[in-house]
């Protein structure tokens, strides 16, 4: 979930209530229109869905494991280890080294592409530290259970956590949704998690060396130090379930994505991750229950000017844009499902040239106090100012997290929260 505590600073909050008052005033002088608001549509809970709690046999007894990407390949990583350990070549599993405790293991490369510890070569390029009795890895600063690989990949070090999923999960959930949400809502969660998780494991969409990232280009997946008793009893509580559907008479494991607020309504899978497997199955709801988070709905403001010197220095063939006089999102400019993907931009001095501008390379252009949260949002044109009004934080598919802990305040259980943001899922045992 999108850290939403702090986004707003006292200065440019300061400096959007003199814009909109701004605004409020050009409306009443010229009789243009605000830019457009989105109704959110109201669902009541009498017409949710009774869950399809169908549970198949289980496929296997063994918990998968799952490995994950820490950090960026860097190069040098120093390794932790409180206990006993192994460390093995990875592909021979051939013991090289084993030691009581490792205090400061640092890891480097040479130019032959051979892992260095403690700048003593180690006689592979890929190795595993394996910590006696589940102790644990140390890695910036952060705590792991499972197993550390450690590669060099192209002179540079790279670190790949080798865990069971079922230990993987607390700390997601305790990442992903605030600890102190009701148990039901965290349930929701780790089934979803585990369901995304066992996804992009099948699909083999990250990487040949792992399966997932630690950051929210994946899950956030930040170490032990996140898992609370909650996040642990919600993947206890749910262990092996996941999300299903049905594929023409193949059960398959659903991509589960999910994302903080939807401001109203979620968006179809298919829309926003095209072409990957199973995505059909993931459709557009309406969600009512996300009323209030923060980010509901939210504003972002810029200097046009600020914006048009970003462009003419980032954007290829951009230094040919001038002033900007007019803003807007027009039907043209969104997908079917509503999303905005481009931004159409006026520039003087007839106001004939529009530029379209996608809105991925709009987003980056805005500065990071002024974050343009969500792909459901309008534009205007306000005093030199570029006004952005959008709903929702986040990519806008699958289970909306502060839907879901409304619904589990409102006494819903898991099985019925997944259903409805879900619908064409059911529940089923991995293993
Ligand atoms: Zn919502």
């Amino acid at each position: 979930m999108p850290d939403e505590k702090n986004f707003e600073s006292n200065a440019s909050r300061r400096f959007l209530i003199g814009v909109l008052a701004l605004l409020a005033a050009l409306i009443l002088v010229s009789g243009c229109t605000p830019p457009e608001t989105i109704p959110p549509p109201l669902v009541p809970l009498a017409t949710l869905s009774p869950p399809k709690t169908i549970f198949s046999e289980p496929a296997a007894r063994i918990v998968p494991t799952i490995r994950i990407k820490l950090g960026d390949d860097a190069p040098e990583a120093v390794v932790k280890i409180h206990g006993a350990f192994r460390l093995a070549d990875l592909s021979t599993g051939r013991t090289l080294l084993a030691g009581a405790r490792m205090d400061n293991g640092h890891f480097t490369c040479d130019q032959h592409g051979l892992l260095l510890l403690n700048a003593q070569s180690l006689p592979a390029p890929r190795v595993e530290i394996l910590p006696a009795d589940d102790g644990t890895v140390e890695v910036f600063g952060a705590l792991y259970h499972g197993r550390l690989r450690v590669m060099a990949v192209r002179g540079q070090v790279r670190l790949v956590n080798a865990v069971d999923l079922e230990q993987y999960l607390p700390s997601v959930v305790g990442q992903e949704m605030y600890p102190s949400w009701h148990l039901e809502a965290l349930k929701a969660q780790a089934v979803a998690a585990r369901s995304y998780a066992l996804y992009e494991m099948r699909r083999g969409g990250a990487d040949p060396e792992f399966d997932l990232f630690a950051t929210q280009k994946s899950q956030a997946y930040p170490g032990m130090n996140s898992e609370t008793d909650n996040s642990r009893q919600a993947v206890k509580e749910t262990r092996g379930v996941i999300l299903a559907f049905d594929d023409g008479g193949v059960e398959r494991v659903l991509p589960a994505f999910y994302h903080s607020t939807c401001g109203g309504h979620t968006f179809n899978a298919a829309d926003v991750f095209p072409g990957r497997p199973g995505v059909d199955a993931v459709r557009g709801v309406a969600c009512g229950y996300c009323t209030s988070a923060k980010c509901y709905r939210w504003q972002a403001v810029v200097p046009a000017e600020t914006f048009r010197r970003e462009f003419q220095a980032d954007v290829p063939g951009g230094a040919a844009m001038c002033p900007i006089n007019r803003a807007a999102v027009r039907p043209d400019d969104l997908t079917a499902d509503g999303r905005v993907r481009t931004v159409s931009l006026w520039t003087t001095p007839d106001k004939s040239q529009r530029w379209p501008v996608p809105e991925e390379t709009f987003k980056q252009l805005f500065p990071p106090d002024q974050k343009v949260r969500s792909d459901r949002f309008s534009v205007s044109f306000v005093a030199g100012h570029l006004l952005v009004s959008g709903a929702g934080y986040g990519h806008g598919v699958g289970m909306c997290q502060f839907g879901a802990e409304t619904l589990a305040a409102g006494g819903r259980k898991a099985e019925a929260i997944l259903s409805y943001y879900y619908p064409a899922a059911h529940l089923a045992r991995a293993y």
